[in-house]
């Protein structure tokens, strides 16, 4: 099966899942090149989103979408979803258990997509990958990760994540705005090196998921 037609399954397989929260909300599986080689993620959609059943239309999603546009990318190559693919009501903060209840699914949606780089857009996405991180402190850094699933799945370990700042944090305030864009342009070095397999910024042991006492702060995150 190829990726398009396994994402495709996944969203049937999502959508008849009643198990999951805010079924009141329309899913809002994602979009892009399932060949892509950098993958979006953020939050979970708002309410343009939900009313388009589309990733990132509003006012945030217009901001990381010129982003894209302006390092010379096109939307089409890239994907983008969310780790919670249903709205939360009145856009408020995805809460524990709606992010542990659609996680798996991010994990699965991952794996078929097997990007070279993975995006997250703020700290709910980026805790998925690294559960210590702080958004502010570690925007902009590429990191090497272990799968978060690997435990549960057999499918491969590691994965190059390089967390940004929300875009509607960017939409705050000038130095937020700021920084989001100067991370944006960094992007595409930090895909090369990926590429290239010339990684060489060391992981500070904070951040490995195999030390005990980040396993223990895990486990009580999600
Ligand atoms: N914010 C998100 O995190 N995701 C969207 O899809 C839209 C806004």
């Amino acid at each position: 099966m190829d990726k398009l037609a396994e994402l495709k399954k996944l969203e049937l397989e999502m959508m008849q899942d009643k198990s999951l929260p805010l079924q009141q909300a329309n899913l809002v599986f994602g979009e892009g090149d399932p060949n892509c080689e950098v993958l979006f993620i953020g939050e979970a959609p708002g309410f343009n989103e939900d009313k388009e059943k589309r990733p990132f239309v509003g006012r945030a999603g217009q901001l990381l979408r010129k982003n894209i546009r302006d390092i010379g990318w096109q939307e089409k190559d890239v994907y983008i979803t969310n780790i919670v693919k249903r709205r939360p009501p009145e856009n408020r903060d995805p809460n524990e258990e709606e992010i542990v209840s659609y996680k798996p699914y991010l994990a699965r949606q991952i794996e078929i997509i097997n990007p070279k780089i993975i995006v997250p857009l703020g700290r709910f996405s980026m805790n998925y990958f690294l559960p210590l991180a702080k958004i502010t402190r570690d925007q902009g850094k590429l990191f090497k990760v272990e799968n978060p699933q690997t435990r549960t799945s057999s499918v491969r370990g590691e994965y190059f994540v390089l967390p940004m700042l929300h875009p509607a944090a960017a939409l705050r305030g000038n130095e937020m705005m700021k920084i989001f864009e100067e991370t944006f342009k960094k992007l595409p070095a930090a895909l090369q090196k990926v590429k290239d397999k010339n990684f060489t910024e060391t992981k500070p042991e904070a951040y490995s998921i195999k030390s005990p006492k980040l396993e223990e702060a895990q486990a009580k995150l999600f």
